[in-house]
């Protein structure tokens, strides 16, 4: 149910994991508010982000469940290969996408989008949804949460109602500030310098992962330009100290940073997007509930992006909330029923938990100085390349396979 002022949902923030969110409900006849700070055009315009996401398979399969299949076919680019090595060392593991049993095709591990596309096509989708209702830019004052309800004030005087609020306001999330969540945090004195880059020979939908001494240093696939060259993302990890001074190199030095990096294998390459530094971060909550609140995306979690999964942990979230809800409303219970939160909060803690163990650890231990480490790590390398079923298991992770998946992430409608 949605009018103007009131639905069974009140999603607070209209990211990528919001507006995913309102969609799926919608798929299940569950109405939303979602109500978003930023003027949404302010968000695709050139500059407000330039990251590309890895899409998982698995959120890959929800996107197309919920019609944004166009948008991956038209503008993502598979992900066929990841390559994993210690600089250019020649120990290199490799995890090849492989037909699951009974497929009869190898689904990609993942597919490569720019955040820009993805929100313009989730916008287009839910101005066309009758069951969401994007109410922005507007500014909540006051969010009551009481026995029956929850009661949004806005700034300019609106009032908005439902069953129960989610917070998908991002790693500052004020919503779960005020509900007084604590979190567990800490900085890496590391940042991403991230950006697009033009190559002269083509990625073969391979993406690489090079560990350097500073940090990982991510080449991704994307799709060709018109102009025929070949296109990657770059996510490049640098020391906290050093981000400005990578930022600043001129065109011509950033470019030779990176063919140094790469050691020749793509050829020449320009960068064709500005380089921007984005501190890193770890933030945990230490629930993802309160009295008809649940916290979904950054707003709960938000890890090192060393494996490309934070997007997809949030997507995991939605996909998972969005059963979690439908089974409760065809029981006939109320939407802020406690038991739904805590079915959530169950289904979705240990998958967040451990991949953010795995990539804080993975991140703090190719970060390690030293020869001795240096050997151990192509040691590990060179092990897990002969190791077909750690591969595999490697894999799944990657592609968020890996699990007990509620319906949308297999690509289905409940
Ligand atoms: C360098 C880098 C590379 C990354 N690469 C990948 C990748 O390849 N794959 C991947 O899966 N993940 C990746 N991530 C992680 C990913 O970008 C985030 O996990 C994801 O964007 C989180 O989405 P979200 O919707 O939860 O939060 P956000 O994107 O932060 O959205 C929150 C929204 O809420 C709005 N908002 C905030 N406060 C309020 C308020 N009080 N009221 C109303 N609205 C509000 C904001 O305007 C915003 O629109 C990367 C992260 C970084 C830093």
């Amino acid at each position: 149910m949605t009018n103007a002022s009131s639905a069974d949902v009140l999603i607070i923030g209209g990211g990528l994991v919001g507006q995913t969110l309102a969609l799926a409900l919608a798929a299940h006849d569950i109405g939303s508010l979602v109500v978003e700070r930023a003027d949404p055009a302010s968000h695709l315009a050139e500059g407000h982000d330039g990251r590309a996401s890895a899409i998982a398979s698995a959120s890959a399969r929800m996107l197309r469940a919920l019609g944004l299949g166009d948008l991956l076919d038209r503008e993502g680019c598979p992900i066929h290969r990841i390559e994993v090595a210690e600089g250019l060392n020649p120990e290199i593991i490799r995890f090849d996408a492989e037909a699951g049993p009974g497929e009869s095709q190898a689904e990609p591990l993942g597919i490569m989008v720019e955040n820009r596309a993805l929100r313009r096509a989730l916008l287009d989708r839910v101005q066309q949804t009758p069951l969401v209702r994007l109410v922005a830019p507007a500014s909540i004052d006051r969010l009551d949460r009481g026995a029956t309800g929850v009661a949004a004030r806005l700034a300019d005087g609106r009032t908005l109602s439902a069953a129960v609020a989610v917070a998908a306001d991002g790693r500052r999330s004020t919503t779960r500030e005020a509900a007084g969540i604590r979190l567990a945090h800490w900085s890496y004195p590391a940042s991403a310098i991230v950006s697009m880059l033009a190559h002269a020979r083509p990625h073969q939908g391979v993406a690489l992962e090079l560990f350097y001494p500073s940090g990982p240093f991510a080449l991704l696939p994307m799709r060709d330009l018109a102009d025929g060259r070949h296109r990657s993302a770059l996510v490049w990890t640098v020391a906290r100290g050093a981000a400005e001074a990578v930022v600043r190199l001129g065109p011509r030095g950033f470019a030779a940073e990176i063919e140094k990096r790469l050691g020749g294998r793509l050829g020449t390459v320009a960068a064709i997007a500005p380089a921007v530094a984005w501190p890193l971060g770890f933030h945990h909550a230490e629930r993802y509930v309160a009295e008809r609140l649940i916290l979904v995306g950054d707003a709960a979690h938000g890890i090192h992006p060393i494996a490309g999964q934070g997007l997809n942990l949030g997507l995991r979230d939605a996909a998972t909330l969005t059963e979690v809800l439908v089974e409760g409303a065809r029981s006939g219970l109320d939407l802020g029923d406690p038991a739904l939160g805590r079915r959530y909060e169950r289904w979705r803690r240990a998958d967040n938990s451990l991949t953010a163990f795995a990539t804080d650890t993975l991140a703090r231990f190719f970060g390690l100085p030293g020869a001795p480490v240096r050997a151990l790590r192509r040691f590990g390398l060179a092990l897990v390349e002969r190791a077909p079923p750690a591969k595999r298991a490697f894999a799944a992770i990657a592609r968020g396979t890996a699990g007990d998946l509620p319906p949308l992430l297999r690509g289905e409608l409940a």
